[in-house]
């Protein structure tokens, strides 16, 4: 019997809605047999969700969504089969978390000559002392009327040319899977088709990330559509990297899709999972 796969996910550890215990046990009653915590910039949630996969029967992947600047967007790259004790993907991470508390205080300044007081308080009351996420100012700025949904924040206050917009000084691309190799883990690009690029651009991300020492790309992914994941399965094969698949949950309120609700690969794809020991 084939398992199901759903190698992207987060908590409350960053800026899921669940625990990580609520997180394993959702995926356990969703039916997923594999499971990836890959919370942004932040390991924290996985020892938790490690003792809950554990009671449950359900392999925990330990994993980690690392933000990263190419070419002056952000673009995330998840580490799968990360050791998190391991010291060089944590002194990076740290760097990142230092960077997002300097760009909360930013983004609340950027709204605040925006006329809207109050957002840095807002959003650290979401984020309850945890990474401060885009995705808690949205949540405040939902609550306090300024738009209806968060996605809708996102689209009037929080992307490029908007007023609480901050550009990313995140990671290198290098760095980043230099971490996670570090660290034991897997390179995996996340959600590519989110970036919008042309195929002549994503080549050359993808292109940079195999020269650097990554292995994989969300072929399926919560937010790609039918269309997304055929092209994206077409470079995965050309490129000759490992696919992933990944819904990218983070609650019952998530804009992508449910947790281990994830589309099957296009054929031709060598999973990731294919080499991984407990497989065999
Ligand atoms: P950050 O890493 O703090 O810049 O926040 C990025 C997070 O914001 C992503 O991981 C998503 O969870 C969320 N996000 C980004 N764009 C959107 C969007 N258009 N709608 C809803 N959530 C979004
Ligand atoms: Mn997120
Ligand atoms: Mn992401
Ligand atoms: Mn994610």
């Amino acid at each position: 019997m084939s398992k199901v796969y759903d190698l992207h996910s987060h908590t409350r550890a960053s800026d899921g809605e669940f625990s990580p215990s609520q997180l394993v046990a959702h995926a356990a009653a969703q039916g997923v047999d594999v499971l990836a915590l890959t919370d942004h910039d932040t390991t924290d949630g996985l020892a938790e969700a490690a003792t809950e996969a554990q009671a449950r029967g359900l392999t925990l992947v330990p994993g980690v969504e690392v933000s990263v600047t190419w070419m002056k967007a952000t673009v995330h790259i998840v580490g799968l089969g990360v050791d998190a004790g391991n010291t060089e993907l944590q002194t990076g991470l740290a760097g990142l978390r230092e960077f997002r508390e300097w760009r909360g205080g930013e983004i609340a300044r950027r709204l605040e000559k925006a006329g809207i007081p109050g957002a840095l308080a807002g959003a650290q009351a979401y984020a309850n002392g945890r990474i401060l996420s885009r995705t808690h100012f949205a949540h405040f700025l939902v609550a306090q009327g300024h738009a209806s949904t968060v996605r809708d924040v996102f689209k009037r206050f929080l992307v490029n040319n908007k007023p609480g917009h901050v550009p990313g000084a995140w990671a290198e691309l290098e760095q980043a899977v230099q971490w996670i190799t570090a660290a034991g883990g897997q390179a995996v690009v996340a959600h590519p088709a989110r970036y919008k690029y042309t195929g002549a651009k994503l080549r050359r991300l993808l292109g940079e990330f195999l020269d650097v020492g990554g292995v994989a790309m969300e072929v399926v992914s919560g937010s790609h559509s039918k269309d997304d994941v055929m092209n994206m399965g077409n470079h995965c094969r050309n490129l000759g990297l490992l696919a992933s698949v990944g819904s990218d949950f983070h609650g019952p309120s998530n804009p992508w899709c449910g947790l281990g609700r994830v589309a099957p690969l296009p054929g031709g794809c060598v999973p990731i999972w294919s080499q991984w020991s407990f497989e065999s």
